[in-house]
């Protein structure tokens, strides 16, 4: 039985989620672009976002080889992309066998390859760190390292990188990141990729023969709205319904902590999400929900089922009104920023209780 008491939903555009790829794949006409769809499609479902995708898309990415084994499982026949390479050394099996391109980024993965080669005729990809310092070989170990590859596994080599602070337009990182990987490859010459979200859409000179395409598929942008060169559509809609109102007079308080009280007589609406739906706790008074085409600041504490808004200025609201937390109507980056955290975060947590809707 599929029946939802609660209309409390993660509403998933799989149509804008095509068309933001469309648009983003448009502003690197020279590069493959692959969809990067980790952690659950950043929240968003793995499988349904895949299948959406396969038409479209060269390749996916994941992180690790459990998230796509769960893609083969549902019939996904795209190469995919695992981003922390193989773990262990069973890892470089499964991974010839179902077509996924292992990252290499450790000497250590050399070396469980080197077990296997040159038997192994799968894609790789080598990855330099060039100052995110946290996966990837040493600029200084690149000769060594592609000195233990075979041929065959040079043959479809494709070299990269990460970027530590792309989203940042007037940061200098990002380019010394480009020219530090340039100066690597030129020597070489093999395919590359550096890439991320705001990579495309900043630093056209990071385009590679793949890039990485991971929270601005989904509509959520890394960068500043306005300087987005292309409109995107939010991917996710998270929504819910007021489940009762209350009339307060000055000096009442609301909710634990009694961390609000009403400096006016107020009108207080009690809506169906809480922190076990993955609306963080840490939501400040005035965190902003969207309701009937109006906006309405939080009042009081976000609890584990429910979270109250402040809806004395708004005209007309009822019980059973529809609510959005976050969408077309309501940016995400405008909530996050009053809950000290970021969109990726936001849409990653999204809880199991919540049922997706997804609009084909
Ligand atoms: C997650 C990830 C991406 C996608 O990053 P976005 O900022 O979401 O576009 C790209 N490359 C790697 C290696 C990643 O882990």
């Amino acid at each position: 039985m599929n029946y939802h008491s609660r209309k409390t939903y993660s509403i998933i555009n799989l149509p804008a989620l095509v068309s933001n790829y469309n648009h983003i794949a448009n502003l690197a006409p020279q590069s493959e672009t692959i969809a990067i769809i980790k952690a659950n499609a950043y929240g968003h479902g793995a499988i349904e976002v895949a299948k959406a995708l396969s038409a479209h898309v060269p390749a996916l990415g994941v992180a690790f080889i459990d998230e796509a084994i769960e893609l083969r499982n549902a019939g996904i026949t795209l190469p995919i992309l695992i981003t922390e390479g193989a773990l262990s050394y069973e890892d470089f099996s499964i991974a010839l066998q179902q077509n996924f391109w292992l990252m290499i980024h450790t000497v250590e993965q050399v070396g469980w390859l080197n077990k296997q080669s040159p038997s192994y005729t799968g894609k790789l990809w080598l990855k330099i760190d060039t100052g995110m310092n946290r996966l990837g070989i040493m600029p200084s170990e690149v000769d060594n390292v592609l000195a233990r590859l075979a041929g065959e596994q040079l043959q479809s080599l494709v070299l990269c990188t990460h970027f530590s602070s792309s989203e940042e337009i007037e940061n200098p990182k990002t380019l010394l990141q480009i020219k530090q990987f340039e100066r690597i490859n030129q020597k070489h010459g093999y395919k590359k990729s550096l890439a991320n979200s705001a990579g495309i859409l900043n630093w056209p000179e990071s385009h590679g023969d793949y890039n990485r395409l991971g929270i601005a598929l989904y509509g959520a942008t890394p960068i500043p709205v306005k300087a987005s060169p292309v409109k995107l559509t939010p991917v996710m809609t998270l929504q819910s319904t007021i489940i009762a109102l209350r009339d307060l007079s000055i000096g009442d308080s609301v909710g634990y902590g009694e961390i609000w009280q009403a400096k006016r007589p107020s009108r207080i609406a009690t809506i169906a999400i809480g922190y076990a739906d993955g609306y963080p706790r840490s939501a400040k008074n005035g965190t902003p929900v969207w309701i009937n085409g109006q906006i309405a600041p939080m009042a009081g504490r976000v609890s584990m089922d429910m979270i109250t808004i402040d809806v004395t200025d708004l005209a007309q609201v009822q019980i059973g009104d529809v609510v959005e937390l976050w969408g077309e109507n309501m940016a995400i980056e405008t909530v996050a920023e009053y809950m000290n955290t970021i969109n990726y975060e936001l849409l990653t947590r999204i809880s199991a209780r919540v049922p997706k809707k997804y609009i084909f």
